[in-house]
């Protein structure tokens, strides 16, 4: 058992000035590993004093400057790439694929970050005006637990390619992965306050932010719930706000999909994380000419992904983050059931050969229509619903019928035909046949989904204020 008992202001580890402790589990195991000490608001005054003591010289500095920390940055995280493999099992009981992604991707952000800042113009001309485009002031950022380190990560990125210091507030259930990644950022020798590090309850610390008057901007990650509270915080000082939201993503299948190819892909993309994603595609979009084929297909592979203890490579499926998340997804697959809809593969309850550990069976509902609540609200686990349509337009309809829009799927053997599908999701983000992740590109939500976009020059642009001089 350890206890991290030291949070980082101004370029040094100190203990808050809080002094509640909140628990740290390992998932797998159900055993307590530790414990954090929580931050105050007291602790947020001190962070952001110094965060806006750092401005001054960020702000001022160069772009060769910038770059050149965000190189040093990427290198720090990547010299612990080990380690923080091993805490995300020890922490989250992350599959190897999610791992396989996650943990380059955080150290990659610094790259790509330094990438979009070497070409980006921050002074064009508008006529007579000569428009500049200026670090916002002092940022906050908001991470959740799911991706707690990436988000660091990218969010500190784009503030530093931005000329913006900031507080950042990680999620409190992933304190291990935010004690390692902070060593990692205080190994690449930045100024003192340009980056800092506060633990601590949503509700203490994350609103102290939300509301404080000298930061300007928040870059929020987390659920809508959250988000909408920040903003609403936020709008007394008329803060700028970024908020990458929750999801209920479409996975369209198109009458003309290969499924040897498609089937793999479509779980891949609904079950990155054990289904704890944003963009998991748990709405499984099947034509009604191939509606049991395809069920059938999807039920013989989801039956053969093995569920357990991530650090077994066979492992797709590992637990879910905690106790409560385990009873959510409980009460969602009870739900399911007493909606109307079928259980064609898992259940209530945990996989045979399981008694320890938050894991669940992986689900698919099928009978399921888009109004009942399964296809409706985020359940944040491998629970699948697989709903019929007649033809395109109509999958077009029901995959829009949501009031989330973060990211979308469509599988078909005619990219042409896909990409005319694609061009009426409303979401932020569609990926066509199982595409990789372009970092460079928007990422961000439609409707409820979210405000802004990260990644590259737009999420560049979210850290920056136009300033237009006529003369
Ligand atoms: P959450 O909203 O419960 O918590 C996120 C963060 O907000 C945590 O650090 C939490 O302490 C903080 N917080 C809670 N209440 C707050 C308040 N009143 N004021 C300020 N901060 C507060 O989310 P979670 O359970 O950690 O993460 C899962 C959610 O995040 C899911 O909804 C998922 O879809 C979403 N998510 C979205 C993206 C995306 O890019 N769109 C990526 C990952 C996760």
């Amino acid at each position: 058992m350890r206890t991290i008992d030291t949070i980082y202001i101004n370029g040094r580890f100190v203990q808050p000035h809080g002094t509640e402790l909140a628990p740290l589990f390992n998932p797998t195991t159900e055993a307590q590993i530790g414990a954090v000490r929580l931050g105050n608001e007291q602790d947020v005054n001190d962070a952001v004093a110094a965060a806006k003591a750092a401005f001054a010289g960020l702000s001022q500095s160069s772009k060769a400057e910038r770059i050149a920390m965000l190189h040093g940055l990427h290198e720090a995280v990547s010299a612990r790439a080990a380690d923080l493999v091993d805490a995300m099992r020890e922490e989250y009981g992350a599959p190897a694929a999610f791992i396989g992604f996650s943990v380059p991707h955080a150290a990659t952000a610094f790259l790509h970050m330094a990438e979009t800042l070497n070409d980006y113009e921050f002074r064009r001309r508008i006529g007579h005006a000569e428009v500049e485009m200026r670090p916002a002031g002092v940022a906050a950022a908001i991470t959740p637990w799911n991706s707690n380190y990436g988000f660091i990560c990218s969010k500190l990125a784009t503030a530093i390619a931005a000329g913006t210091t900031m507080v950042i507030k990680p999620s409190e259930m992933s304190a291990i992965q935010t004690q390692l990644i902070t060593e990692c950022l205080h190994a690449a020798g930045l100024p003192d306050g340009v980056f800092n590090i506060v633990n601590g309850y949503g509700h203490v610390v994350g609103a102290a932010l939300s509301a404080h008057r000298d930061i300007a901007k928040i870059s929020f990650t987390g659920s809508t719930a959250t988000g909408r509270a920040i903003l609403q915080a936020a709008s007394m000082t008329m803060k700028r706000v970024t908020l990458e939201l929750g999801g209920k993503s479409p996975n369209i299948i198109l009458d003309d999909a290969d499924l040897d190819l498609v089937i793999p892909q479509v779980l891949a993309a609904s079950f990155a994380n054990s289904g704890q994603a944003c963009i998991a595609g748990t709405r499984i979009l099947a034509p009604e000419s191939r509606l049991n084929e395809i069920q059938l297909r999807l039920a013989d592979a989801v039956s053969a992904l093995k569920v357990g203890d991530a650090k077994d490579p066979a492992v797709s499926i590992g637990p879910m983050v905690s106790q409560k998340q385990w009873d959510r997804v409980q009460s969602y697959i009870h739900l399911g059931q007493e909606e109307g809809a079928r259980l064609i593969v898992g259940g209530e309850g945990r996989p045979e050969g399981l008694d320890r550990g938050w894991f669940v069976r992986p689900t698919i509902f099928s009978g399921v229509n888009n109004d009942m609540r399964i296809a409706r609200e985020e359940i944040f686990g491998p629970v699948l619903c697989v709903i019929p349509y007649r033809d395109d337009a109509h999958a077009v309809e029901i995959a829009n019928d949501t009031v989330y829009g973060l990211q979308a799927y469509v599988f078909s053997s005619d990219v042409k035909r896909a990409k005319r599908v694609a061009e009426q999701i409303e979401a932020g983000r569609v990926v066509i046949n199982g595409a990789p992740h372009e970092p460079l590109a928007p990422f961000g939500g439609f409707k409820q989904s979210g405000m802004g976009r990260e990644f590259g020059a737009y999420g560049l642009e979210s850290f920056l204020e136009p300033r237009a001089v006529l003369s």
